[in-house]
């Protein structure tokens, strides 16, 4: 029984496989036809039509359990601008996004532009034949797409697969942080204390935490250093020094980073720090709950997290009289580097299918999403109901949307706006519901790109997002199953106090060897190259 419905499903899937490369075949031709029609018409069009008649196209999208709809207030608008109308394939009922994905898949029959929550099945779908490759439409009929793939080095990385090809124009995002360095301002307050700027600062800060008493309540029981990823990803404290348990690239040259230089300092300083109670003892184990639990008990000092570490400011003064958490720049290594290493990226955003009949349209019409009215209608929606514009050239949302019975962001998605596709987000409606100190650290780290790095893929919970050829994915994965666990247990047994770290250190690069670590380093080059253009 089950292995014929396995039988089944795989001729299906090569009959599919088939049917797709016929279909890109085939657009490919009419491509070309379409062009040099489509050339002829470009100037006649008033405003920001982008055909002539009122045009239908099908789309398959289901953002956040939202499948695509149609008579959203923003999207009426945006059919009437620009005379493109689109239709939802998904019901509305639907909120298994990853199980519509593969039914229409195996259907054969692809909506003309795909959304889906996952970039690399849109890009294996592509290299299948079912997604059209991009990057020519887009150099003659996406003036702003291509301005932003040349300007914006993030969005190209995202756009292009590994094969070279744009399969999907990404949902770009502006602000360059993910996380921050969170500080208490009432505790360095009280003790008299400037918030630090180098790790040897950091250091004398939390131990005056520890000893100085910045509670007030008699007890030696601050947890200086807290994190409240610390039970899934133990390293974060290691950015210190410059280094972590991952992957990491160094001028063109794929690191392993536990092998380098940089990884002795900070282990050695991490094993002292712990020693002498800087570092929360129940690191590993108080769960994602500790920033609650230590900031809400007044015990917690300093840690490495999202906005939401300030929004603790409105609430907390209440019970703690003058509690504040300010955002402070990334202390300098050292070696004297300021360098943020958590950053946020472009998300996934949208594709056109090969079964598109008039893929020409379509990309000009994604690009609209790209031009200031584009970009304005699906950032604040329309002027005058959602947003106004203000004297100084500003703009804010209306009441309608700030005061509503849902959260502000909930009611711009209720209109369709800020859906994922792609577009340009604009870091302006990200501040506009951020709390004051989580404004203040944004704009404090986005005002200086310097901090960092380039060419390094997105560096998400602490690994690299590289994307892997096909037939290098399985050997990586397997070769990295076997030495993650052995790098975590090894770093926690030092860090403990349980294993010596110098006196093991030769071993266990000894071990990491015979792993196949090397061979993981050699894969992460290749990827890497191809991610940055090499
Ligand atoms: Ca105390």
């Amino acid at each position: 029984m089950k292995l014929k419905r396995i039988l089944a499903m795989f001729i299906v899937m090569s009959m599919l496989a088939v049917s797709f490369v016929g279909c890109t075949k085939d657009t490919g031709d009419k491509q070309g036809q379409i062009t040099d029609g489509g050339k002829k018409e470009e100037t006649q069009l008033e405003g920001s039509l982008i055909t002539e008649k009122p045009t239908t196209f099908t789309i398959f999208l289901n953002f956040n359990n939202m499948p695509f709809n149609p008579e959203w207030r923003v999207w009426q608008e945006i059919a009437k601008r620009t005379n493109i109308h689109l239709e939802g394939v998904i019901s509305q009922s639907n909120s298994n996004e990853q199980e519509a994905f593969n039914l229409m898949v195996s259907s054969g029959k692809l909506a003309d532009i795909i959304g889906y929550v996952d970039a690399s099945e849109l890009e294996k779908l592509g290299r299948d034949g079912g997604i059209l490759p991009l990057n020519d439409l887009i150099k003659e009929h996406a003036p702003h797409i291509q301005a932003l793939l040349d300007s914006d080095e993030r969005f190209r990385q995202t756009a292009v697969s590994l094969d070279g090809n744009i399969y999907q124009i990404p949902k770009n995002q502006n602000l360059l942080t993910a996380e921050f360095w969170w500080i208490r301002q009432d505790w360095l307050n009280k003790l008299n204390l400037k918030a630090p700027t180098t790790v040897d600062e950091v250091y004398n800060v939390l131990t005056a935490f520890r000893n100085e008493d910045p509670n007030g309540n008699g007890q030696k029981d601050e947890i200086p250093l807290f994190d409240r990823a610390g039970h899934k990803m133990p390293d974060e404290f290691l950015y210190f020094w410059d280094t972590s348990t991952e992957f990491y690239p160094r001028d063109g040259k794929m690191t392993f980073e536990p092998m380098e230089e940089n990884f002795k300092t900070g282990v050695r300083n991490i094993v002292k720090w712990y020693k002498e109670g800087l570092i929360d003892p129940e690191i590993f184990t108080r769960g994602p709950k500790s920033r609650d639990i230590l900031l809400s008990g007044n015990l917690g000092g300093m840690t490495h997290d999202w906005p939401s570490a300030g929004d603790y400011n409105a609430t907390l003064p209440e019970s703690i009289p003058n509690f504040e958490m300010v955002a402070i720049a990334p202390p300098a290594d050292q070696h004297g580097v300021i360098k943020e290493r958590t950053m946020r990226y472009p998300g996934v955003g949208w594709s056109i299918s090969s079964q598109c009949k008039d893929p020409v349209t379509v990309i000009k019409f994604m690009d609209f999403f790209f031009t200031e009215e584009g970009s304005d209608l699906m950032n604040w929606g329309i002027e005058g109901e959602t947003y106004v514009v203000n004297a100084d050239g500003t703009k804010s949302y209306t009441d309608t949307v700030m005061k509503s019975e849902q959260t502000p962001l909930g009611y711009l998605r209720s209109l369709g706006i800020q859906y994922r596709i792609g577009m340009n987000q604009n870091p302006e409606y990200e501040y506009a519901f951020m709390t004051p100190a989580a404004k203040a650290a944004a704009e404090l780290y986005n005002s200086h790109p310097e901090w960092f790095a380039k060419d390094v893929p997105p560096y998400l919970d602490g690994k690299l997002g590289l994307k892997y050829l096909p037939e290098d994915e399985v050997e990586y994965k397997k070769i990295m199953s076997s030495i993650r666990p052995y790098v975590d247990e090894k770093f926690q047994s030092w860090m403990l106090g349980t294993a010596d770290f110098d006196a093991e250190y030769d071993a266990f690069i000894a071990e990491l060897k015979a792993r196949g670590i090397e061979r993981a380093i050699e894969i992460n080059q290749k990827s890497y190259d191809i991610f940055i253009g090499k």
